[in-house]
């Protein structure tokens, strides 16, 4: 497995943002306090200078003096937690708050990756992994026509839906920057949906796009941990993920289990996608109609509206592909 130089970059920011968030947090706290509590900046003003005095009094050699500002700096640090808790804060109120405590939200800890580093960068391969083991055989120089039987006489002509849905996607390539297109990808099982956006994610991996790829049961497991799970804060990087990357393809929509809570985080995953100008693409066995009436009015008029929609007829594939063997 490796790692994109998008992705990676993008964890990279996501720590970034992190630190960002924790020190300007910390900011606002000082400000509150300090306008409460005038007496303990100048605590922390007179702590500064005495942690001065004493490096100084260390290189000097000047041991007596040492002691003396070691017993000032208790005697302050006293004062200041006593105004702190009488106003109703922690001590820690005053330091900023980390999500690690390990690496103080930096991913390293010297030269090492941190254990949440890592962890956060398995979590990104785990979203590309699915893609990442079939992109090498499913990709355009793969991609095959003789599957798709050329029926002129049938209004659906498997050779000919299949020409036009290879060209809408060469067309969403090319144009993936200027249009911020979406697809959806309709068709019964087999019939090669999820092989054609593989195509896609391959080609834009290759051009250094942030890709997930996900199944439609695994995001919605996702969006649940988000709002129930224990873990929240990681769900919720990885939920940043989801809205953030450059592509997110949705696998399968209808397999997974469909209730009012899973039709409003699919709802705010397409808008607030649509919102940021980030394509989509979702791929399903259900036709229109199904769509409509499994899922909400606001979510099917989005799909219609907003996304290019593809169709692909003829057999199982991977049916004809095991008889091949
Ligand atoms: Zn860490």
């Amino acid at each position: 497995m490796s790692i994109t130089r998008a992705a990676f970059e993008s964890i990279l920011r996501e720590y970034n943002d992190k630190r960002l968030r924790a020190e300007r947090a910390l900011a606002e706290r000082k400000a509150e306090i300090y306008s409460r509590l005038p007496e303990v900046e100048q605590i922390n003003g007179r702590i500064a200078s005495l942690s001065v005095d004493t490096a100084i009094a260390r290189i000097n050699g000047a041991g007596a003096d040492l002691d003396s500002y070691r017993r000032q700096i208790e005697e302050l640090s006293a004062r200041k937690q006593q105004l702190l808790s009488s106003a109703g804060y922690q001590p820690s109120d005053l330091e900023p708050h980390y999500e690690c405590r390990l690496c103080n939200d930096t991913g390293y800890i010297g030269d090492e990756m941190c254990s949440c580093f890592k962890k956060r960068i398995r979590e990104v391969l785990y979203d590309q992994s699915n893609i990442g083991r079939v992109l090498d055989q499913e990709n355009f120089s793969t991609f095959s026509f003789k599957y798709y039987p050329d029926e002129p006489d049938s209004q659906n002509n498997p050779l000919q839906a299949a020409k036009h849905a290879a060209r809408v996607a060469v067309d969403f390539i090319n144009n993936f920057d200027a249009r911020h297109d979406n697809l959806l990808i309709c068709g019964e099982t087999g019939v090669g949906k999820s092989f054609l956006a593989n195509c896609i994610a391959k080609e834009l991996i290759d051009r250094g796009y942030f890709v997930i790829y996900l199944s439609a049961v695994k995001l919605f497991d996702i969006l649940g941990d988000a709002v129930f799970g224990s873990d929240r804060a990681d769900s919720d990087q990885i939920l940043k993920q989801i809205m953030k990357c450059d592509l997110l393809i949705i696998d399968d929509l209808g397999t997974e289990l469909v209730n009012s809570f899973t039709t409003t985080q699919l709802f705010n995953c397409i808008n607030e996608r649509l919102l940021a100008d980030k394509s989509t693409i979702i791929s399903s066995n259900l036709s229109l109609e199904q769509l409509q009436n499994n899922y909400s009015e606001r979510i099917f008029s989005r799909l219609v509206n907003r996304y290019t929609i593809i169709k692909l007829y003829g057999k199982d594939i991977r049916m004809i592909k095991k008889l091949e063997g």
